[in-house]
């Protein structure tokens, strides 16, 4: 049939990586449109995930820091909490930023569809919107249709209490007690924000801690932290049945050590997130998607399908904003007959947590489990001044080096801000920076940067004390 609308590139969702993708085909000269099925663009990530998370956090951080400052001779009192108010600004922030987007596509010419998009072959997407369609022609397209929260079929997800992330963040109601199920990023950083409204906060994770893929030792300092200010933190435990009753959910968990059956006021479950790879008909366009709906990708971002890319959560993990941005940089610049290729050696992971815990390249779990030779360099911030004036001391930067080249390739930190500290270190690994470079660094003091030059002359040996 014949198409209402043409474009040189279609890009198919408009999260971090899709935006990335329309916007920088743009600037070099392919007529793109971009199709995204809700009116606000911008994504999980800004509409429902990185960016409203963090206007949350930030409110939780200011709230609980003022709370310590209480024993140091400022005291603030109880603070009063307008829940509309906080997420009316934090909607600001949201419209704010996604009003930004759509001026910056405006300004490149790229034309956004809205609506649900599906492929009709391997030159056509359908998009409808309230029953109207309309299809698009594309010479080549790019998949960035993302992810969305794992539902457990033992779950009653559609009990209004049981949340997801997004449910999450609208702050609808504070209940007295809140389980949180699962132990990852996601989950610990609501937790964070619902503990610091004066949420009693349980935590249930089926493996052995919190933050599965940081290290042990990094994770810990967070974990002793949090779990002054928690009820329970239930690792290696299985939350198994969940019953809707009057009075709340009851939970049964499975471990050992674990409390009877409890009931909660809400349930928030953050066991992972799947792909949208399967809600598109990539079929018709030849577009291979596994069973799990993920599509694979080379180099190239290209799929199976030559003029095809996808990019983003949809192509796998680590499901982060800055991997889709710059698979979506990529995926544009070779659509566009450049010879690019993403060749990231590391990315890095945050928990915007209290304390924040990152981790970037080679973990020493890792190291051991796949026989990597390393040696390590660390610094505990109870020896940082910057640390100290905060009125922390509990964070540790960790430093993996090679021990034939002291070349770095792993690093970690704990503690406030620590995941500011983690961009210098995956720079260091990009760069080939062994720790002699790391450490003649002239770093600012008093900050808490240093840490991470004081962990290379730890290694190294050269270590003197400066508070
Ligand atoms: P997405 O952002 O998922 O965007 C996909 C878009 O495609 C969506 O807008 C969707 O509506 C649209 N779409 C899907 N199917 C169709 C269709 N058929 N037709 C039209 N449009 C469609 N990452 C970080 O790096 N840092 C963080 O701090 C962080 N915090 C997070 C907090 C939370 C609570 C959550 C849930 C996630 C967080 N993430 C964070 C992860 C981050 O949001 C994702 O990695 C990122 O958004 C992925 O980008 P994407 O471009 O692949 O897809």
């Amino acid at each position: 049939g014949k198409a209402d609308k043409h474009c040189d590139l279609l890009v198919l969702g408009s999260g971090p990586g899709g935006y990335t993708a329309a916007f920088r085909a743009a600037d070099l000269g392919l007529k793109v449109i971009l199709v995204e099925r809700y009116e606000s663009i911008g994504g999980v990530c800004l509409n429902v995930g990185c960016i409203p998370s963090k206007a949350l956090l930030h409110a939780g951080k200011v709230i609980d820091e003022a709370a310590a400052m209480a024993d140091h001779g400022v005291d603030f009192g109880k603070p009063k909490i307008d829940r509309g108010k906080l997420r009316e600004w934090k909607n600001q922030v949201i419209g704010k930023l996604t009003g930004g987007l759509a001026g910056l596509a405006r300004k490149r010419k790229v034309e956004i569809v809205t609506g649900s998009g599906r492929f009709a072959d391997d030159h056509h997407v359908v998009t409808e919107k309230d029953g109207k369609e309309t299809v698009i022609h594309f010479d080549k397209a790019v998949i960035a249709v993302g992810s969305q929260p794992v539902e457990l079929p033992f779950i009653p997800h559609d009990d209004p209490r049981v949340m997801d992330s997004t449910d999450a963040l609208e702050l609808e109601e504070l209940p007295k007690k809140m389980l949180v199920v699962g132990g990852g990023i996601i989950g610990l950083e609501m937790a964070n924000v619902y503990a610091a409204l004066g949420v009693e906060i349980d935590v249930v994770e089926l493996t052995d801690q919190l933050m599965p893929g940081a290290d042990k030792d990094i994770v810990k300092p967070f974990h002793k932290h949090v779990a002054k200010r928690y009820g329970r933190i239930m690792t290696g435990t299985k939350a198994s049945k969940f019953e809707a009753h009057k009075q709340g959910i009851k939970v049964t968990f499975e471990g050992e050590d674990v409390p009877g059956p409890t009931y909660y006021g809400r349930i928030l479950v953050a066991v992972g997130r799947a792909p949208n790879g399967g809600r598109i008909d990539a079929d018709k366009a030849g577009v291979n998607v596994d069973e799990r709906g993920f599509i694979a990708v080379d180099r190239q971002m290209r799929t199976n399908v030559e003029h095809i890319f996808a990019i983003g959560d949809v192509v796998g993990q680590p499901m982060l904003a800055h991997k889709a941005t710059h698979e979506g940089k990529v995926a544009a610049e070779v659509a566009a007959g450049q010879k690019s290729h993403f060749d990231a050696r590391v990315i890095p992971s945050v928990a915007y947590t209290d304390p924040e815990v990152a981790w970037v390249g080679l973990t020493e779990s890792e190291a051991k489990k796949d026989g990597i030779p390393y040696e390590v360099g660390s610094f505990p911030w109870a020896a940082s001044g910057r640390a100290l004036s905060l009125g922390r001391d509990e964070g540790i930067t960790k430093l993996l080096f090679d021990p034939k080249t002291d070349r770095l390739l792993g690093g970690a930190a704990v503690g406030p801000n620590a995941g500011e500290l983690i961009a210098e270190m995956a720079l260091a690994i990009e760069m080939g920076a062994d720790a002699t470079d790391i450490g003649l660094t002239v770093h600012p003091h008093p900050t808490l940067s240093e840490t991470v030059a004081f962990s290379a002359e730890a290694f190294e040996g050269t270590l003197t004390d400066l508070y």
